[in-house]
């Protein structure tokens, strides 16, 4: 009798399962730090360790801006080259579509790693208006490390990267940008407990180590 239960509920658990997560929000992790503290590389061992999607607002304004047909192509260029905040709009849309798109390819990748914003307060506003309700943000990773590390790993990336912004020109714009408009952010989060710190300035394999039990710990 309850071996038949059991197998019964076996055959049902798998259908149980699938309409879950079919009703499963958005789980967002966002991801913050200066240029170059790490944020790119970290997220890359997650995605290869946990389930997680990886979603880089500077990734997706870069491929924007290279699409044929793309009517904000050419301001997009402009604001990466002067280290500025794209708007928000922009930015948001393309997240939106990223994270559906990817749901709808496959409803289990509902894990998002969003490195790269919310950067200014324009930024969570936008987010708060557009997403609320729609998507959990869980907690904030802040990859920490001093103005000078996130220069110097530009400056290094910037030998093979052809990014048009990793030159010291810009990236005095982008620390500027950064402490002015990002960190204000950060410290919103820290005031809710939503935010685990990490020193970004040791090797990629130590900072990893901090990265693995923050997200064991969170589940
Ligand atoms: P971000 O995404 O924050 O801009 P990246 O992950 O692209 O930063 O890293 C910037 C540069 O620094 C890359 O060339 C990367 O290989 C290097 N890098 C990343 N993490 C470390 C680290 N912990 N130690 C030394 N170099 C690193
Ligand atoms: P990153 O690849 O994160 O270093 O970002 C490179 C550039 O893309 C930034 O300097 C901005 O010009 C733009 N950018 C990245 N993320 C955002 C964002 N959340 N909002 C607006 N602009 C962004």
């Amino acid at each position: 009798m309850i071996v038949a239960l059991l197998h019964r509920l076996s055959e049902k658990l798998p259908r149980v399962v699938h309409r879950l997560s079919v009703m499963m929000k958005p789980q967002v992790v966002f991801v913050l730090g200066g240029p170059g503290a790490g944020k790119g590389t970290q997220c890359a061992r997650i995605v290869e360790n946990y389930s997680y999607t990886h979603l880089s607002a500077g990734d997706l304004l870069r491929e924007e801006r290279s699409r044929t047909g793309s009517e904000c192509g050419q301001l997009i260029d402009t604001y990466i080259k002067e280290g500025k905040i794209v708007p928000v709009e922009i930015t948001i849309s393309l997240l939106k579509k990223a994270m559906e798109e990817t749901m709808k390819a496959d409803e289990k990748k509902f894990r998002f790693l969003i490195d790269g914003f919310p950067r200014n307060q324009d930024n969570l506003q936008g987010w708060n208006t557009v997403m609320d309700g729609k998507a959990d943000v869980k907690f904030v990773l802040f990859f920490d490390c001093s103005n000078e590390v996130c220069i110097d790993r530009c400056l290094e990336r910037g030998k093979s990267s052809g990014r048009t912004d990793d030159n010291r020109e810009s990236l005095e714009k982008r620390i500027q940008t950064y402490l002015q408009s990002t960190r204000p952010i950060i410290e919103q989060y820290e005031k809710q407990g939503k935010v685990h710190t990490i020193d970004a300035s040791r090797s990629v394999d130590e900072v990893f180590g901090d990265v693995k039990n923050i997200l064991e710990k969170e589940g």
